[in-house]
């Protein structure tokens, strides 16, 4: 086909594309993004002068060793000479039973069967159908309802738009439609007192025991609540839940689509409580950005209490289920992973975002600053002029995704010093007009 100039392709995306939460026809105008190596995205044409910006995102938690990378690069073109994708039904390959095998090893004890979904939000629909059906198995249909905290964020298919906060979250537009399910108040902050923290507990052990006879399961995002509201939670409460859920007979799942692979100083969220949940939903650093892959595992207690059901089987099963692509390279970015001193690097990048975005603490209409393994945030007073926030950071030289009253940033792993500087910088300069 004839090559297209960046402001032809710009107008076909306008006319034809849906973006994330967008219009259509869409109304804001993205940069187009010619390719990405490094922590760099490269765009078509310059963005207030800048042809190259340093992601702060890690494209929505994801490419955590950055892009480009020749380890990940060499595993999909091996794949990819060998096959892109063959049915999971009937059929099983050496990629996919690897990495289940491998995400057993380095998850919790306990977990130890793996569903290989294709997005985080279908990993989540496969949770709540496990929980719902390990019910259903044991002759309790009745327990369906699932239990989460507020200011939670689950994805964007059904289940999980239900769990999401249902006042004022990203999906209260459904909310009316949605399942209803039990919602506990907001955890408070991690830097609350030891009496906030005791009262919430006791909170999240009345809620649960109250409906413990409807519920099948707890859901909750393990000590960092991401896209709705990027908040940190002392992982007592995660310890709290475990002993609740234990006590009444309910099922326990952690969302780690966020936090999984490093994100919080931990290759896991979970290990900050030393908890085990029944179930636990993987996805974005999975593949280390690169294609689109989730996990759902779960314990032995779960699949074998399904498989004694009247239906003994679990009846999911997506067309790309499994693909060996997303596997071969979900297998070497665990292997880059775990072959790196990769604590020392999210400690690193925790101290720069933290000494970097200090300066923001000062700065007016900036009500919190907080920072959590790789993770930083800067919460304003007030919903932030998005256009005017982003425009500062790409004049800054940095990609950021600001919304509602949130500048936040997780760089890949592999930023090095300057760099996370630059981002700070990028964020202050957003924090200024935003
Ligand atoms: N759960 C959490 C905690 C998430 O942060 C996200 C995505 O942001 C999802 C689920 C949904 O994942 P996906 O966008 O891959 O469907």
């Amino acid at each position: 086909p004839e090559p297209l100039t960046p402001g032809e392709l710009l107008a076909l995306d306008r006319q034809h594309v849906w973006h994330p939460y967008g219009p259509m026809p869409g109304r804001q105008e993205p940069l187009l993004v010619a390719s990405a190596s490094g922590v760099r995205l490269r765009l078509a044409e310059p963005a207030c002068g800048v042809g190259e910006l340093i992601d702060g995102m890690s494209s929505w938690w994801s490419a955590v060793h950055g892009y480009n990378h020749p380890v990940l690069n060499e595993a999909a073109q091996a794949q990819l000479g060998r096959m892109s994708h063959v049915m999971f039904g009937g059929l099983t390959h050496e990629p996919a039973v690897r990495l289940a095998a491998r995400l057993v090893e380095i998850t919790p004890e306990g977990l130890e069967h793996v569903f290989l979904a294709d997005s985080g939000s279908v990993s989540v629909e496969v949770a709540v159908k496990m929980c719902l059906q390990y019910w259903r198995s044991a002759g309790r249909p009745e327990k369906r309802r699932l239990m989460t905290w507020r200011g939670g964020y689950h994805g964007d298919t059904w289940q999980p738009m239900a769990v999401c906060d249902p006042d004022g979250g990203m999906h209260e537009l459904w909310s009316g439609a949605l399942p209803k399910h039990v919602f506990a108040d907001e955890p408070p902050a991690l830097s609350a007192g030891p009496e906030a923290v005791a009262a919430y507990a006791a909170h999240l052990r009345e809620t649960l025991a109250a409906h413990a006879h409807e519920l099948a399961a707890v859901i909750v995002e393990p000590v960092v609540q991401g896209a709705g509201g990027m908040r940190f939670h002392d992982p007592v409460f995660l310890r709290v839940l475990r002993e609740a859920c234990d006590e009444h007979d309910v099922l326990l799942v952690f969302d780690e689509i966020a936090t999984g692979f490093g994100r919080t100083g931990r290759l896991f969220a979970a290990e900050h409580a030393g908890v085990t949940p029944d179930v636990m939903c993987l996805g974005k650093a999975l593949t280390g950005g690169y294609l689109t892959m989730a996990a759902t595992l779960c314990t032995a207690r779960v699949a074998d209490g399904i498989s004694r059901g009247e239906v003994p089987v679990l009846a999911h099963g997506p067309t790309f289920m499994g693909n060996p692509l997303a596997a071969a390279v979900a297998n070497a970015s665990i292997d880059l992973l775990l072959g790196q001193d990769w604590r020392t690097e999210v400690k690193r990048i925790e101290t720069g975002l933290r000494d970097g975005l200090s300066e923001a603490a000062s700065l007016p209409g900036v009500r919190d600053v907080r920072v959590f393994g790789a993770i930083g945030v800067v919460q304003l007073d007030h919903e932030a002029d998005v256009a005017a926030a982003t425009r500062a950071a790409v004049r800054a030289g940095v990609w950021l995704r600001p919304f509602r009253d949130l500048l936040y940033v997780m760089p890949p792993y592999v930023t090095d010093d300057e760099d996370v500087a630059r981002v700070c910088a990028a964020v202050c300069a957003a924090a200024r007009v935003a």
